[in-house]
């Protein structure tokens, strides 16, 4: 039994051909599994999907009712059986909804961890650690130069800058699904009380992030408020908007970017940000290496990002370890701020 009698890896994403489907697929498939609602992983046009419920409402609430011909809502721990492969849900801790997907079969499981972060996150259930025989891992930031450090240290630099300038506009690129929500959430963790202005492109997800119980506190439109009373208030926008002549509704407008990318302090200069916060939803270096040694898993599947360093360092470890060639996956779901980004402001 080989681990590719199980998932082959595809051009359009990993298949189960005993089970007759595929796990994120790139292209529309007949039988889709999705790990989680990002437009890179979560796309439309499949016959029947299987999803965490979160998953496939979020995907009805971006795609419209006919997102699929058919779905399957499925809970984190509960088994179901296609064609002989037994698959189980598990949370993968980087956006609500988000999954770890097990497919087992003759003794042997391989584990599509989509996206996942190990670090806690107050608006999605914490990453759980499936032992495995293979895993497959993202590699999103997959070099020793990405450490993410403390989050809450990146909302006290924010809560800081509010204090030091309340005669300007702070607003937060942010990606509308997971990031913006997580970073409110974070925000009243730190005991910020005030109202929260939302950029229209986030409202639909974040007001669906409440009807599930996450509680965000006083959000407002920033659509019908005027210029003046923005002074000293935090909004939180799609990244794209950042840079956008939507800006000019606020006073003085000073420029920030919740994203693991923010590490790379070119990358915040080339993109206007003032204040770059490194707050990200993927596993930094050590997230990926401890959690790639927890799961036990004797051979590593790479896919999007860095796949070179992670591979070397499993083979190094001694485990076997191979870059899939998934064209389609992107960096810190940047795809999804060109879902919404702009949408009707
Ligand atoms: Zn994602
Ligand atoms: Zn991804």
């Amino acid at each position: 039994m080989r681990p590719e009698d199980i998932l082959v890896p595809t051009p359009a994403g990993v298949c189960c051909k005993r089970g007759g489907f595929h796990i994120d697929p790139t292209r529309p498939v007949d039988r889709a599994l999705i790990t989680h609602a990002h437009s890179d992983h979560a796309r439309a046009g499949h016959g029947a999907v299987l999803a965490t419920q979160e998953t496939l409402d979020i995907m009805r609430l971006r795609y419209g009712d006919s997102f699929a011909g058919s779905s399957q809502a499925i809970g984190y721990g509960e088994g179901i059986n296609l064609g002989g492969a037994k698959v189980t849900f598990h949370p993968a801790g980087h956006v609500l909804g988000s999954a770890q997907i097990a497919v087992e079969a003759d003794g042997l499981r391989v584990v599509a961890s989509g996206d996942y972060k190990n670090i806690p996150d107050p608006t999605c259930a914490p990453f759980a650690l499936v032992p495995c025989d293979v895993f497959i891992t993202e590699a999103t930031f997959a070099l020793p130069v990405f450490r993410h450090g403390d989050p809450d240290a990146e909302i006290a630099k924010l809560l800081h800058s509010v204090t030091l300038f309340p005669e300007r506009a702070h607003l937060v690129g942010a990606y509308s699904l997971g990031k913006a929500q997580r970073v409110i959430a974070l925000l009243r963790k730190a005991g910020y009380s005030a109202p929260i202005y939302l950029h229209g492109a986030m409202e639909s997800i974040t007001r669906y992030y409440e009807s599930r119980g996450i509680a965000l506190g006083e959000l407002r439109l920033v659509r019908g408020a005027d210029k003046a009373s923005l002074a000293g208030t935090i909004t939180i926008c799609p990244p794209s908007a950042l840079s956008d002549l939507w800006t000019r509704r606020f006073p003085e407008p000073l420029a920030a970017f919740a994203s693991g990318w923010m590490r790379v302090r070119a990358r915040a200069r080339q993109q206007g940000v003032s204040l770059p916060l490194v707050i990200s939803d993927h596993a930094d270096w050590d997230g990926l290496t401890t959690t790639i040694a927890a799961t036990g898993a004797r051979e590593i599947w790479v896919t999007h990002g860095q796949e070179d360093a992670l591979v070397h360092w499993c083979t190094m470890r001694g485990l076997k370890a191979r870059p899939l060639d998934i064209v389609g996956y992107g960096d810190e779901d940047e795809s999804d701020d060109q879902v919404e980004g702009g949408a009707d402001e």
